[in-house]
C-alpha cells in the first residue's frame, strides 16, 4: 500500500492561510491556494493533521490530476491512477462527491458513473477478477471524490469522514452556533494568547470559550472523535495510537486560564456548560447567565470575542440596533480590550458607534459575514512596577 501521500487539507473561504499556518506549525511545508492547502506526507502526516488541525474541514488525499475533456479521457484517466495501492479487495468505494467547474464535462451524475466504473475496472483488473462480475463492497470504506476545474479531474479519497469541526463535545447548540473550526481559527486571527483574559459577552453553545481553552491547553481538536482512515485495514493502529498518546501528553491541564462566557439566554448557557463538561472543561471556563449591558471589569489587555445575534438569523431589525448600541456604549470603557465581533450586519460601525481597526471578510456557512476589528489600546507598566 501507499507510503507517501500528496494531500490537502480543505478550508473555509477566507481561512486558507490560516489552516497554512497551522500545519507549517506541525512541522509540515505547505501551500496555500482557494479552498484548500496542498502538503505531502505519510500515515503519521494524515493521523496528525486530522487530529490537531483547528481550523480546517478535512483532510484528502489527491489519487492523481488529468486533464478530462471528454468521458473516455476521464475513464481513461481515473483507470490509469494506482488504485490498488489504496482499496484493498473488498473495499467499499463510493463516488460520494462530483463535481463541474467551467469544464465540457458538466453531468456530475454522469461524471460519478464513469469514475465508479473506471475504478471497478481498474480494480478487477488487479486483483484477476473477473470483468461483467460486480465486485464485493463488504469493508471499509474510502470514499471517492472526483472534482473537474477547467477540464483537469483530480481524484480524491477522504480520510476524514464526519467535518473536521466535528470535535465531539457537542451535546446541543442552540439557534445559529459558529462551526468549532471557524470558531478556533477566529481565534487565532485574533490577538488572543492564553494569558490574558477572554470574555465571551454572546456565548450561546459556548463555542469560542470551549475553542480557546482547547488551544490554551493545547489539547488536539480531534482527541474526543474517530477519522474514517482509522478503519482501513492498511492503517497501522499501533502508529495512529501513538500520535493520539503523543497528543494526550502535549496537553497541559494545568495553564491558568481566565476564560468566561455569558448569555442572556439561560437555557443556553445550560447547554454551553454541558458542551464544556463534554469537553472535560467545565472548570476551566466560567459561565453564566448575564445581559451584555451588564459586562464590567476591572480587569486590562483582555480580548472579547462576540457571535451577536444578526437579522438574519435571531432577531428583528431593530432589536438588533438597540443591542449594537448598547453594545458599543458597553465594551467603550473597556479600552484596554481588543474586541472582535461576528456580522453579517453592513451597517454594524454604525450602530455600534465607531469604526472598526480592522474588517476581515469570512463566511459563516454560506451566509458572508465581516469579523470587526477593534484593538485594545497598550497599557505601559510603569518603571517602578
Ligand atoms: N457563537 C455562539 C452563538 C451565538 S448566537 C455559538 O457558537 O453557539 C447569539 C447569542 O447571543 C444567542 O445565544 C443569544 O441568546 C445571545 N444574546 C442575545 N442578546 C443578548 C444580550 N443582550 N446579552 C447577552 N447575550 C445575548
Amino acid at each position: 500500500m501507499k507510503q507517501e501521500f500528496n494531500l490537502i487539507a480543505t478550508a473555509a473561504a477566507g481561512l486558507e492561510a490560516v489552516v497554512g499556518k497551522e500545519i507549517r506549525n506541525l512541522g509540515i511545508d505547505c501551500q496555500v491556494e482557494n479552498g484548500k492547502v496542498r502538503f505531502k506526507g505519510d500515515l503519521k502526516t494524515i493521523a496528525e493533521t486530522n487530529l490537531w488541525l483547528r481550523s480546517a474541514d478535512r483532510i484528502k488525499i489527491v489519487v492523481g490530476t488529468f486533464p478530462a475533456r471528454t468521458f473516455e479521457e476521464l475513464f481513461q484517466g481515473v483507470f490509469a491512477l494506482d488504485w490498488e495501492n489504496y482499496l484493498p479487495l473488498g473495499s467499499t468505494f463510493p463516488i460520494s462527491k462530483a463535481k463541474c467547474v467551467r469544464s465540457k464535462l458538466h453531468n456530475e451524475p454522469s461524471v460519478q458513473a464513469i469514475t465508479k466504473k473506471a475504478v471497478v475496472k481498474k480494480l478487477q483488473k488487479h486483483y484477476h477478477r473477473p470483468e461483467g462480475v460486480p465486485l464485493v463492497e463488504n469493508g471499509p470504506t474510502y470514499k471517492i471524490e472526483v472534482s473537474i476545474l477547467k477540464d483537469q479531474a483530480t481524484l480524491l479519497i477522504d480520510t476524514t469522514g464526519d467535518s473536521l469541526f466535528k470535535r465531539g463535545y457537542r451535546t446541543d447548540k442552540g439557534g445559529a452556533p459558529i462551526k468549532e473550526n471557524m470558531a478556533a481559527a477566529i481565534l487565532q486571527l485574533s490577538n488572543w494568547y492564553p494569558d490574558k483574559p477572554l470574555i465571551d459577552p454572546t456565548c450561546g453553545s459556548g463555542t469560542f470559550c470551549i475553542e480557546a481553552a482547547m488551544i490554551g491547553m493545547n489539547i488536539a481538536p480531534g482527541f474526543n472523535r474517530d477519522f474514517a482512515f482509522e478503519a482501513w485495514s492498511w492503517v497501522d493502529k499501533d502508529l495512529v495510537q501513538a500520535v493520539r498518546d503523543e497528543a494526550e501528553s502535549k496537553a497541559d491541564y494545568d495553564v491558568e486560564l481566565d476564560i468566561m462566557g455569558c448569555d442572556i439566554d439561560a437555557r443556553m448557557v445550560e447547554i454551553a456548560k454541558k458542551n464544556a463538561e463534554e469537553a472535560g472543561l467545565a472548570d476551566v471556563i466560567k459561565l453564566k447567565q448575564m445581559r451584555l449591558q451588564d459586562l464590567k471589569t476591572d480587569k486590562i489587555n483582555g480580548v472579547i470575542i462576540s457571535n451577536p445575534p444578526y437579522g438574519e438569523r435571531l432577531l428583528d431589525d431593530k432589536a438588533i440596533d438597540i443591542l449594537y448600541n448598547e453594545m458599543g456604549q458597553t465594551f467603550a470603557p473597556l479600552k484596554t480590550w481588543s474586541k472582535f465581533i461576528l456580522t453579517s450586519d453592513e451597517q454594524f460601525e454604525s450602530k455600534y458607534g465607531s469604526l472598526a481597526d480592522k474588517k476581515r471578510k469570512l463566511y459563516n456557512g454560506t451566509l458572508r459575514v465581516d469579523l470587526y476589528q477593534y484593538f485594545g489600546q497598550r497599557v505601559r507598566r510603569s518603571v517602578s512596577e
